[in-house]
């Protein structure tokens, strides 16, 4: 019999994502009697927290993005499927998926929905061409081409006007990844492009960090932003706090600060980590059972992560809300193995768990190498030990074991070193203005 396919009697389990919330859920199934089909758009695990170090050439793709099929290869129990969800049907309870090969429609009894959250421009979804997110390994690479090939554009290029543009990186949103993303771009011009070029000096790069907010990595804390802040500053980016964008096209940024002042910066990089909105699914979901997502695109859930009325869908990660939890690997983590414990007990005939109960285990934001802050039970800390903390534990929950070592290598080149061995990019198409 197919691996996963439905055998006679046992209930049919369905996930939708391959993300952390789902892909820890279906390992948490393993030892359950239940068919599983896990469907995802993409064919792998992808871990979010190191797309940067593939957008800066650190790490490679396949790091952190290890295949799904593979992990899961000795779980007899689960078929892997690659599929966009299109439709999830509470009444008859039925996902359809379509890929290439066209179009399933998968019938379940118990189904997980994990498939997190996209990229929110706010409304001005046409910033996207000129400052991509980073949400995938297609985003991550997009902006590696971009970056590096902002550096080989200004070595050709004659205009200083021009060359200074194609030397100025804008991030916006300050941010985990904002922070990470900007920290990162300021190492590669300071440390790793060093000697490479003979036009330019890539020490001459502006790099400008973009928040609306008042201080960086806010959910840290007065103290711990500070650190963050002065961190930053040291690295040479800019912080323009207190400053919204007002519009992107294809030579920069347009910024506007308290005062409603706009200035143009002009700018051939820009990236978006500013806003995180709606999948379609969790709208989907909540229009079946009469409510409307919240302000960040998520579906309210029971205290169990189910769907209201519906006992057997569980909503886990960032597609979810329940007492404002933050959308964090942790969180999509702990809410994928309770649904299936909760999965399981049902199907034992066991009595349901208490309410899903969030265990906090820290935040972690690094800045770039030996910066980053740290605040982890009492502890509050910024520097060398917050970055050792931070690298121990992205280690710890990396995926497979040669993923772990080769990271470990590739972070040794990058941190006692300093060259960058992923620089391998295809050069972008840059946007132009309709
Ligand atoms: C750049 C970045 C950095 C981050 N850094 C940190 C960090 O340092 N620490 C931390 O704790 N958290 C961090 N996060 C957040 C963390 O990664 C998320 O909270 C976590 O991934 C959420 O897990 P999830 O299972 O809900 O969704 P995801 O992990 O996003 O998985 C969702 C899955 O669903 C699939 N999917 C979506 N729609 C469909 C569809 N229609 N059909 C089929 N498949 C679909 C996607 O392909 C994906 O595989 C970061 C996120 C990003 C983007």
């Amino acid at each position: 019999m197919a691996r996963g396919s439905a055998r006679q009697g046992r209930p049919r389990v369905v996930v939708i994502g391959s993300g952390f919330g789902g892909l820890f859920a279906t390992r948490a199934l393993a030892k359950t009697r239940v068919d599983i089909t896990l469907i995802d758009r993409t064919t792998q695990h992808l871990f979010q927290p190191l797309l940067y170090q593939v957008a800066t050439g650190i790490l490679s793709e396949g790091e952190i993005a290890p295949s799904t099929r593979n992990i899961l290869k000795k779980q007899r129990n689960t078929r892997v499927q690659l599929g966009e969800v299109t439709g999830i049907d509470l009444a008859a309870r039925t996902v359809t998926a379509v890929s290439s090969s066209g179009t399933t429609v998968t019938e379940y009894d118990e189904l997980i929905v994990a498939a997190g959250s996209v990229t929110s421009y706010f409304g001005n979804d046409h910033f996207a061409p000129f400052a991509p997110g980073l949400k995938t390994i297609d985003d991550a690479l997009e902006l590696r081409g971009r970056i590096f090939g902002a550096f080989e554009m200004a070595e050709v290029e004659t205009d200083p006007v021009e060359r200074d543009a194609w030397m100025t990186f804008v991030v916006v949103g300050a941010g985990p990844t904002g922070v990470e993303m900007a920290g990162q771009i300021a190492e590669l011009a300071h440390r790793s492009l060093r000697g490479n070029f003979d036009a330019i000096d890539p020490k001459d790069a502006r790099i400008i960090l973009i928040d609306a907010a008042p201080a960086p990595l806010g959910t840290f804390g007065h103290k711990l932003s500070a650190k963050a802040a002065k961190q930053i500053g040291d690295l040479g980016v800019e912080l323009w706090l207190n400053t919204s964008i007002a519009d992107v096209d294809s030579r920069g940024v347009v910024v506007r600060d308290k005062q409603g002042v706009e200035t143009r910066i002009d700018a051939k990089v820009a990236m978006w980590s500013a806003g995180v909105g709606t999948t379609p699914l969790a709208k989907m979901l909540a229009e079946q059972i009469g409510q409307e997502v919240d302000r960040r695109g998520r579906v309210a859930v029971e205290p169990d992560l189910t769907l209201a009325g519906h006992p057997e869908v569980h909503v886990v990660g960032d597609m979810g809300t329940r007492d404002n939890l933050p959308g964090v690997a942790q969180v999509a983590i702990q809410g994928g193995r309770y649904s299936a414990d909760q999965i399981s007990r049902k199907l034992s005939g066991k009595a349901p768990n208490a309410p899903f109960k969030y265990k906090d285990k820290g935040s972690l934001a690094t800045v770039a190498r030996f910066r980053a802050v740290a605040e982890v039970g009492p502890i509050r800390t910024a520097g060398f030990i917050a970055w050792c903390l931070w690298l121990g534990v992205h280690l710890l929950y990396l995926v497979g074991f040669k993923n772990r070592v080769t990271t470990l290598f590739h972070w040794a080149v990058s941190f006692v070193g300093s060259t960058r061995s992923e620089r391998a990019a295809t050069l972008p198409v840059w946007p132009t203005d309709k």
